[in-house]
């Protein structure tokens, strides 16, 4: 019978066996390379004196205490330089889709504010971050995570009475130009079509630049250099920065696209370079930074 890790519970083979006898514990037990790795993290000497200073269990309750605080990843505080005088109806009515299909939809992740008036005439100011555009019949419907109701909410375009950008203040004169903008062949819809190819890797940048609620311009620099690296095209560079700076990325799409990018063997040393780049921008490493790090160097398995 094969032996499993005593810290992740995997069956321990020929590739994820540490070397030289390496990871062997007190009862006999074992631990994988991963495991081996997170232990020597949490204790130096563990690569040495396992055997003599860890049982099963011990290891067990280590691997897994960081295992929690791995889904502990939560969602950032909101940008506040803005006083925002929020209207909610009592009850929100919803708008109904079909399933768009998949090249209908544009991720946008923008933090906006927005005005709007439901079915029943009801007017509503709030926080939303726009997730996507979705193409319905005659109009567009947008897929949003609503701050104030701690939901998704979805929102038709014809109905956004103001739009106003959440971080800078800036009002949108036209609500229904600004999202037809982005789809449309416009400058700036070809950064945000650009934008659809990196989706993932956007999302993990911006997530770890927002810790603090801002994307500061030494993170957007980064995300910038990033993406003008990986265009054929030349990109505009004002419109690059303020898209890059509405976009806000939740602990859901953060662990979506951790997600996604694992399964992407070519990409995942550069990703978390750049991620790493971007903790340090501040030349300071937060609490919150080096575990979002250590995070995504276990999934990624690097
Ligand atoms: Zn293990």
């Amino acid at each position: 019978m094969k032996q499993i890790c005593s810290g992740c519970q995997k069956e321990l083979g020929f590739l994820n066996t540490p070397n030289f006898g390496g990871g062997k514990l007190l009862d006999g037990g074992r631990v994988c390379r991963n495991c081996f790795k997170v232990m020597t993290k949490h204790d130096i000497s563990f690569s040495l004196k396992s055997k003599i200073k860890y049982s099963s269990q011990n290891v067990y309750n280590i691997i897994n205490k960081t295992k929690i605080e791995i889904q502990n990843v939560v969602d950032r505080p909101l940008p506040n330089k803005l006083k925002v005088e929020t209207v909610l109806p009592f009850e929100d009515s919803f708008e109904n889709y079909e399933k768009a299909e998949e090249n209908e939809i544009i991720n946008l992740n923008a933090l906006v504010i927005i005005g709007y008036i439901d079915l029943k005439k009801n007017f509503s100011k709030r926080r939303i971050t726009i997730k996507k555009i979705i193409k319905n019949s005659n109009d567009f419907l947008i897929n949003s995570f609503c701050h104030e109701r701690n939901s998704i909410r979805s929102f038709k375009l014809s109905r956004i009475t103001e739009l106003v950008d959440l971080e800078t203040g800036e009002i949108f004169e036209n609500p229904i130009k600004f999202i037809q903008d982005r789809i449309n062949e416009t400058p700036v819809g070809s950064i945000v079509k650009f934008f659809q190819e990196y989706i993932h890797e956007i999302n993990l940048m911006v997530y770890m630049g927002r810790v603090d609620g801002y994307l500061h311009e030494n993170e957007r620099i980064k995300i910038c250099n990033f993406l003008i690296l990986k265009s054929n095209n030349t990109l505009d560079l004002d419109i690059l920065d303020s898209e890059i700076r509405r976009m806000n990325s939740d602990s859901s799409q953060f662990r979506e696209s951790l997600n996604e990018v694992s399964k992407m063997e070519n990409k995942k040393v550069e990703v978390f370079s750049i991620l790493k780049e971007i903790a340090y921008s501040d030349n300071n490493l937060d609490s919150m930074e080096e575990g979002i790090l250590n995070l995504v160097k276990k999934e990624f398995q690097i």
